[in-house]
Parts: C-alpha cells; sequence; structure tokens
C-alpha cells in the first residue's frame, strides 16, 4: 500500500484536520500522480457535514485534483510520467450498464464511485479524495490538462466547470438564446463564462447589487437585482434557460415566470432541503424543470479542452490547507470569489 498524507474529517461536527491513510499499490491500468491543486467545491461542505445523509467517515474531501504523473502501470496507454492531470467527481464505474456505454458515467445504474464518500467497485473500499498528497485511479478516470492554462485555475473545472457546461451543451444553449443565471458564485461564475463563449447573452440575477460590477467583468451582459421588484418584472418571460446554481432552499416557482414559452430552468445546485412548486408555473407556457449532474468522462475531456482552446479558467483564491475550515466558514458567507483552490504544497 502507498502511505498517503491527507486532512480528513473524522465525523460530521469535526473540523478538518491532519490524517494519514493508504492508498492501493498502482495496479496495471492506473496511473499515481501527485496532487498539487485541489479546488474546494460546495458539496464538500455538504458532505463533510453529513448534510445529504450519506457521509462516510473519516473523510478525505476533495473532487476537483490537478497534478502531474509519477508511476504509471505496465498496460496504460493513454499515459505516461509527468504528465499533467486531472481528476473530477468520479473514479470508476460499472462500465457495463446503458449510461456507462453512452459515456454518462454519472448516471452509471449499477453505482459508480466517487472520488471521495464512495466506494470503489468492490463496494467495500472507500475512496477518500484530493485534499491529500498523492493519488491513485484507473486510467480511464483520468482527464489530460493542458500545460496552455493557469494550473491552480484549472481544477475547479473539474467539477464547477463541467457542472454548468455539460447542461449548457446538452440544452445546445447558443447564439440567439437568452441565459439567465442565479447565483454567482463557483457554479455561476463558470456558467457565465460559458454562456458567453457559447454565444447567449447572458444574464446574472443575483440578490446582491454588489455583484454586478464582477458580473459584467465575467463577461455577462446584464445584471439583475432580483429582490429589486421593477427589475424582477422586467425580465418576466424573458429568458430561453435559467442554469440556477444555488445550494440553499429557495423558491423556483418566481423564477418560472422569468421564462419564455417551452423555456428550461436547469438546476445544478442541491439544496440539502426540498422545495415547493406549483404545477400552473410549468403548465402556463409549457415550461421544463429540469436538473443535470457534472458530466461524462469524454465529455469533461471536452469540456478541458474547450478550455485550452478558448483560454478559460475559474477565478479562484489560493489557499494553505491549514486554512481550510476558515475557507469553509468563508464560502458559507459567499465570501470567495469565486473557488477556493488548496495548494497542497503547503499540506
Ligand atoms: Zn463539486
Ligand atoms: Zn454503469
Amino acid at each position: 500500500m502507498i502511505k498517503v498524507k491527507g486532512y480528513a474529517a473524522q465525523n460530521a461536527k469535526s473540523n478538518l484536520g491532519p490524517w494519514n491513510f493508504q492508498r492501493r499499490e498502482v495496479g496495471s491500468h492506473d496511473i499515481q500522480f501527485d496532487i498539487l491543486y485541489c479546488g474546494v467545491c460546495h458539496s464538500d461542505l455538504h458532505q463533510v457535514r453529513d448534510e445529504w445523509g450519506n457521509s462516510i467517515f473519516p473523510m478525505v474531501p476533495g473532487h476537483e485534483l490537478v497534478g502531474k504523473v509519477i508511476k504509471v502501470g505496465e498496460h496504460v496507454k493513454k499515459f505516461k510520467v509527468n504528465d499533467l492531470v486531472g481528476v473530477g467527481c468520479l473514479v470508476d464505474s460499472c462500465r457495463t450498464c446503458d449510461n456507462c456505454k453512452e459515456g454518462l458515467e454519472q448516471f452509471c445504474s449499477n453505482g459508480n464511485s466517487m472520488t471521495y464518500n464512495g466506494y470503489e467497485q468492490d463496494k467495500k473500499t472507500p475512496t477518500y479524495g484530493g485534499y491529500s498528497n498523492t493519488f491513485v485511479v484507473n486510467e480511464d478516470f483520468v482527464l489530460r490538462v493542458s500545460e496552455k492554462l493557469n494550473l491552480p485555475a484549472v481544477a475547479p473545472l473539474l467539477c464547477a466547470g463541467i457542472t454548468t457546461y455539460s447542461p449548457l451543451r446538452h440544452w445546445k444553449v447558443g447564439k440567439g438564446h437568452k441565459l439567465g443565471v442565479v447565483g454567482l458564485g463557483g457554479l455561476g461564475h463558470m456558467a457565465v463564462k460559458f454562456g458567453v463563449a457559447f454565444g447567449a447573452e447572458v444574464t446574472v440575477l443575483s440578490s446582491s447589487p454588489s455583484k454586478k460590477v464582477d458580473a459584467l467583468k465575467l463577461g455577462a451582459h446584464k445584471f439583475v437585482v432580483t429582490s429589486n421588484e421593477n427589475q424582477f418584472k422586467s425580465v418576466m418571460g424573458y429568458f430561453d434557460f435559467i442554469i440556477d446554481t444555488v445550494s440553499a432552499k429557495h423558491d423556483y416557482n418566481s423564477y418560472l415566470s422569468l421564462l419564455k414559452t417551452n423555456g428550461t430552468h436547469i438546476c445544478v445546485g442541491a439544496p440539502a432541503m426540498p422545495s415547493d412548486f406549483s404545477a400552473f408555473g410549468l403548465i402556463m407556457g409549457r415550461k421544463s424543470l429540469a436538473g443535470s449532474l457534472i458530466g461524462g468522462i469524454a465529455e469533461t475531456q471536452e469540456m478541458l479542452d474547450f478550455c485550452a482552446e478558448h483560454n478559460i479558467v475559474s477565478e479562484i483564491e489560493l489557499i494553505d490547507i491549514k486554512d481550510i475550515n476558515t475557507a469553509y466558514e468563508r464560502m458559507l458567507k459567499s465570501d470567495v470569489k469565486y473557488r477556493f483552490v488548496i495548494d497542497i504544497a503547503t499540506l
């Protein structure tokens, strides 16, 4: 076994702190890479605090990993030592179900292996994530990372990036469409960048007027303060698509009124508490309330290649790992522009 240094939560009430553990030896189809940077996702916080009720402890969070390959198994074909690589939310899946065959490993019918707070395909070996110094993974779940982009700012693309890229591609959002982005955090700021890159007219919908300057700087064409009744009314029936990145409980009904006929409201934020909504909001205007979860491996690679070609990265604040608990508190107050990334050299 390989000795690993990491940061873990021992239970739902504890802060994260140093924890040593082990990973498997590099198998014939595995690669080992040293983690250089790991993004901090809002879902790390949900799971560390067991807000989704499925937490496995001790937990080493982190599913936005980038690093450099240090070892490859004898049958590995796609990667060699020193390659820059990334791992997102998935480290394995059954490979045989219809979803896996279609490249939708995120929806594997037999249960995929999440990068942390999950189990390997043996269904008993826990997975440990990227708040750690080294990683072992099957090469099929490894992404190639371009040397052209600022590496720490690439890390959040592995979750925040693909989570927003995939639905915009699935619903073919682009030229001629009006796209609303609800929430301007880790996910929201990536939705703005992709929406603009795909040619849509992008409006940020936010309750904080203070975010206007930044929204426009990120490329958004318009900004609507949702708490301002006049501004809210000005975009009734306006949008073809709304991508909703908010992960706290909120009201979907009012946003449905902002959609055009046939419009689609896409949820990518995952509030722990359920919301009420009225079917009237859908019936009047044949509207859709939809959801989307990260993306498959092939699409994640496509997203990374698109980002390299169009010079798209996440806006980040680089932190030392000892500051992770403070970072969580700041994330809860939306006090981050727009994603914390841990410099793993500080571990
Ligand atoms: Zn995430
Ligand atoms: Zn499957």
